[in-house]
C-alpha cells in the first residue's frame, strides 16, 4: 500500500469492459466506471479509497487524440490533488497507443495504470471485473512507483512503451514481444521481474498534429505524404527495407517534415548500417529519415505527435528516438530523464 488508505482514481473511457448488450445480442459501451467497480468482488478488501471519473464512453476505435490529451491532463490534475494512483479502463483496439501517450505526457512517480477487457460483462468468462481488481492492486503497490504508465492485463503488468495487442480475441491479448512483461500478479500481489527504467517524459505542448503511418507492401506504390501532415511514420519490411521507389519521394518528405522508418514486424529494431542497396536502411537513413529503434510504428507516432506538440525540430525529434528508442542512447533524450538507471 501508498499510505493508510490510498485513494485511487478510476477513470473510465469505455470499451468492452462497459460494454451491455443492445440490438441482436451485440454490445456497445454503456456501463459508468461506478458500476465498473461496483461489480468487482474483492475490490473493497485491497484498502484503497475509490474515486470514479467518467472521460468517456466509447469504443477505443472512436477516441479522439484531444480525449486523450484532456485525460492526461485530468490525470495530472487527480494526482496534483493527493491522489496516490489512477487506473483507466479502456478498449483494448487502441489500449496500446493510449497508455504509450499517457506514459510520455506523465511527470509523476505514482501509479497510472490501463486496463480493459477481451470478453464483455455479457459474456460467460468475462474478464473485465479481475483485470480491474489486478489494476487497482498495481495501482496500489509502492513497486509501481516511479515506473510511468503500466497495463495491467491477465495478471501480467507490461510497460507502456512496450505493450502491444498481439491477438484480436483471447483474453491474454497483450504482449511486450521486446523484454516481456515488467510484472506479475500473483494471489491478487503485483511482483515486478524487471527494474525501473529510465523514464523518458515529453513536456506537455499545444495540439498534437498529424501523423500518419503508411504501411509497407510487396511492390505497392510510394505513398502520397498528406501536405497537412507534420510528420510521417513508415512500417517498412523487416530492418527498415522499403521498395527502392519509395526512396527518393521519402527523402524530399523527410526534408519537410520528420519521417521516422519503423518495421512492420511489430518486434524487433530497426538497423542502422547492414544493408547497403537503394530502399535499405542504410539507404533511408542516409536520405533523412529517423530510425525508431525498438518502437513499433503506432508507438513511433505517438512519440513523435507528442515531440512535435511540444515543439520539437528535426534534431530534438532524432534525439529523442535515439533515447526512447531503447537501443542505448538514453542522454540524447532532450528533456530531462526522470528516474530509472541511465543505459
Ligand atoms: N472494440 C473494443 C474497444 O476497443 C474492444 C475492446 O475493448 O476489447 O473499445
Amino acid at each position: 500500500m501508498v499510505g493508510a488508505m490510498a485513494t485511487i482514481v478510476v477513470c473510465g473511457l469505455g470499451g468492452t469492459i462497459a460494454m451491455t448488450a443492445v440490438d441482436g445480442g451485440a454490445v456497445a459501451p454503456a456501463l459508468t466506471a461506478a458500476s465498473l467497480v461496483r461489480a468487482v468482488p474483492g475490490l473493497a478488501g485491497l484498502g484503497a479509497g475509490l474515486e470514479v471519473v467518467d472521460v468517456a464512453n466509447v469504443p477505443s476505435s472512436s477516441l479522439r487524440l484531444a480525449d486523450l490529451a484532456g485525460l492526461s491532463a485530468t490525470i495530472a490534475g487527480r494526482l496534483a490533488a493527493g491522489a496516490d494512483g489512477v487506473v483507466v479502463t479502456t478498449g483494448t483496439d487502441t489500449l496500446e497507443e493510449c497508455a504509450y501517450l499517457l506514459d510520455l505526457l506523465h511527470d509523476g512517480p505514482q501509479p497510472v495504470v490501463v486496463t480493459g477487457a477481451m470478453r464483455s460483462p455479457a459474456l460467460a468468462g468475462a474478464d473485465g471485473p479481475a483485470n480491474l481488481l489486478a489494476a487497482v492492486s498495481v495501482a496500489t503497490s509502492p513497486g509501481s512507483r516511479g515506473r510511468g504508465v503500466l497495463v495491467a492485463f491477465a495478471d501480467e503488468v507490461h510497460a507502456a512503451v512496450r505493450v502491444r495487442k498481439g491477438h484480436s480475441t483471447r483474453v491474454t491479448a497483450f504482449e511486450s514481444p521486446v523484454g516481456g512483461p515488467v510484472g506479475y500478479v500473483v494471489e491478487g500481489v503485483p511482483h515486478f521481474v524487471a527494474a525501473p527504467a529510465a523514464r523518458f517524459v515529453v513536456p506537455r505542448g499545444g495540439e498534437l498534429p498529424r501523423v500518419p503511418v503508411v504501411v509497407a507492401a510487396l511492390g505497392e506504390d510510394a505513398p502520397d505524404v498528406p501536405a497537412d501532415a507534420a510528420g510521417l511514420v513508415v512500417a517498412a519490411f523487416g530492418v527498415g527495407h522499403l521498395p527502392q521507389w519509395w526512396a527518393p519521394p521519402l527523402a524530399e518528405a523527410a526534408r519537410r517534415v520528420p519521417v521516422v522508418l519503423a518495421t512492420r514486424t511489430l518486434a524487433g529494431p530497426v538497423l542502422s548500417g547492414t544493408y547497403g542497396y537503394p530502399g535499405s536502411e542504410r539507404d533511408l537513413l542516409e536520405r533523412g529519415l529517423i530510425p525508431a529503434g525498438l518502437l513499433g510504428p503506432w508507438k513511433a507516432r505517438i512519440l513523435l505527435m507528442a515531440a512535435l506538440a511540444a515543439g520539437a525540430g528535426r534534431e530534438q525529434v532524432a534525439a529523442a528516438f535515439a533515447a526512447a528508442g531503447g537501443l542505448g542512447d538514453a542522454a540524447r533524450w532532450p528533456w530531462p530523464v526522470r528516474g530509472g538507471a541511465r543505459t
